[in-house]
């Protein structure tokens, strides 16, 4: 065996910063802070949008603001490659719609933070975003269809403002309550929905 005559390979920085971190679950009210905006794009942001992407891959998700992982800055990633795609990591740090169209469209919306819980949301059908990139560069994109209704979604993240927002405070005390009951409980909330009626769950 050469075993012991071989130098042990050591992690490079970069890979051994990458952690998967904990998504903030409802009713945590740090997912009603407001983010901070980035100055620069230095280490530590970095290292975030590595753990961001590690943590939405494994949730999985297309989408998440840092926030969700109870860091208040203004950083989202994205990734809405189909599953037979190959992976398309997307960083939005700072973004912020500049515009949006009077034309709706309607997704059913679900969100890392509100887990097994759908519903209806209807929002802009396209947006202009301004943001920076993960070098630090200012962009401005025009979305539509499923990146625009994502990056409101994610952007009202960074605002404090969650999907259920948008749904009907009967709809909404009903998803809080059970949330609420789960924490109690001293479940992960992440089964808050498993036992409701077929109605609340998506197809
Ligand atoms: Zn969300």
């Amino acid at each position: 065996m050469v075993t012991g005559s071989i130098d042990p390979r050591r992690p490079t920085p970069y890979i051994a910063s990458m952690a998967k971190r904990e998504i903030l679950i409802l009713p945590d009210p740090k997912l009603r802070v407001k983010s901070e905006p980035v100055t620069a794009v230095d280490a530590s942001v970095r290292a975030l949008i590595d753990d961001m992407l590690e943590t939405m891959y494994d949730a999985p998700g297309i989408g998440l603001a840092a926030i969700q992982i109870g860091v208040p800055r203004c950083v989202v990633t994205m990734d809405l490659a189909k599953k037979d795609e190959p992976k398309a990591p997307q960083v939005f740090i700072n973004p912020e719609v500049v515009w949006s169209s009077d034309e709706k469209s309607t997704y059913e919306e679900g969100c890392l933070s509100i887990p097994e819980y759908y519903e209806e949301v209807e929002r802009p059908a396209a947006v202009k975003v301004k943001y920076m990139d993960a070098d630090g560069k200012s962009h401005e994109i025009e979305a539509d269809g499923l990146l625009a209704t994502c990056l409101q979604h994610e952007i009202d993240h960074t605002n404090g403002v969650l999907f259920i927002d948008y749904i009907s405070k009967l709809k909404r005390d009903r998803v809080m309550k059970k949330f609420k009951k789960a924490q109690k409980r001293g479940e992960t909330t992440r089964d808050a929905y498993k036992e409701d009626t077929p109605e609340h769950r998506i197809g």
